[in-house]
C-alpha cells in the first residue's frame, strides 16, 4: 500500500516548522520532506537537514529537469520540494509531511488528490507578530515582509481541509496525530 502524503501550511510564524518537527522525532512512521531553497541559512540550519540550500541557478536547473513535485516564490526566494524525496518512500508506504506554503500546498493537491491539507494559524495577527519578532532570526525588512504576506496566505484557508490554531504547541501536535491517525486508518 502506498504511503499518505500530507500538507502543513500557514503564515510564517504560526509555528507550523515546531510542530513538524516535533511530530516526526516523535512518530517513528511519519518522514518530513526536505525542501530545496535560494534562501541563504539561517544560524544554525544545517544543508540537507533543514533544508537543501542552493543558488538560484542550480534551483532553475532542477525546474527545466522537471526535479519538483511543486515549487514556488516564497517572500523573495525559491522553495520547492523535490521528487526525490518523497516518491520513493510513498511507494514504500511510508507516511510523508511536507512543511511547505499555500501556493506549493494547491500544486500537490492537483497532482495528489488524496494528499491531506493541513493549515496553521496563530490566535491572532497580533500574536503571530510577537512570535515572528521573538525567534529573532529575521531583519525588520524580512518580518515586514512576512506579515505583510500572511494576509494573503490567510486566504487558502478555506481550501484546507483541516485547520489547526497554534495556541500551544503540545496542544497542536495531538491535534495533528489525531488527523494523521484518522487519515492513515481510512
Ligand atoms: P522559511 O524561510 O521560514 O524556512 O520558510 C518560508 C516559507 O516557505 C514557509 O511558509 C515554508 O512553509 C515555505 N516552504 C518551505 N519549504 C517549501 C517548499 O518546499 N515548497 C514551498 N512551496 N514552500 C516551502
Amino acid at each position: 500500500m502506498k504511503g499518505k502524503l500530507f500538507v502543513i501550511s500557514g503564515p510564517s510564524g504560526a509555528g507550523k516548522s515546531t510542530i513538524t518537527k516535533l511530530i516526526v522525532k516523535r512518530e517513528k512512521t511519519l518522514f518530513l520532506s526536505v525542501s530545496s531553497t535560494t534562501r541563504t541559512p539561517r544560524s544554525g540550519e544545517v544543508n540537507g537537514v533543514d533544508y537543501y540550500f542552493m543558488s538560484k541557478d542550480e534551483f532553475q536547473k532542477r525546474i527545466e529537469k522537471d526535479e519538483f513535485v511543486e515549487y514556488a516564490l516564497v517572500h523573495g526566494n525559491y522553495y520547492g520540494t523535490l521528487k526525490s524525496e518523497i516518491e520513493n518512500k510513498l511507494n514504500e508506504g511510508k507516511n510523508i509531511i511536507l512543511e511547505i506554503d499555500v501556493q506549493g500546498g494547491e500544486q500537490v493537491k492537483k497532482k495528489f488528490s488524496d494528499a491531506v491539507l493541513v493549515f496553521c494559524k496563530a490566535p491572532s495577527n497580533e500574536e503571530l507578530e510577537k512570535r515572528l519578532r521573538g525567534r529573532n532570526t529575521d531583519s525588520e525588512d524580512v518580518i515586514m515582509l512576512r506579515l505583510k504576506n500572511s494576509l494573503e496566505e490567510m486566504k487558502y484557508e478555506s481550501k484546507y481541509e483541516k485547520v489547526i490554531i497554534n495556541r500551544e504547541i503540545e496542544d497542536s501536535i495531538i491535534q495533528l496525530k489525531k488527523i494523521i491517525e484518522e487519515e492513515v486508518a481510512k
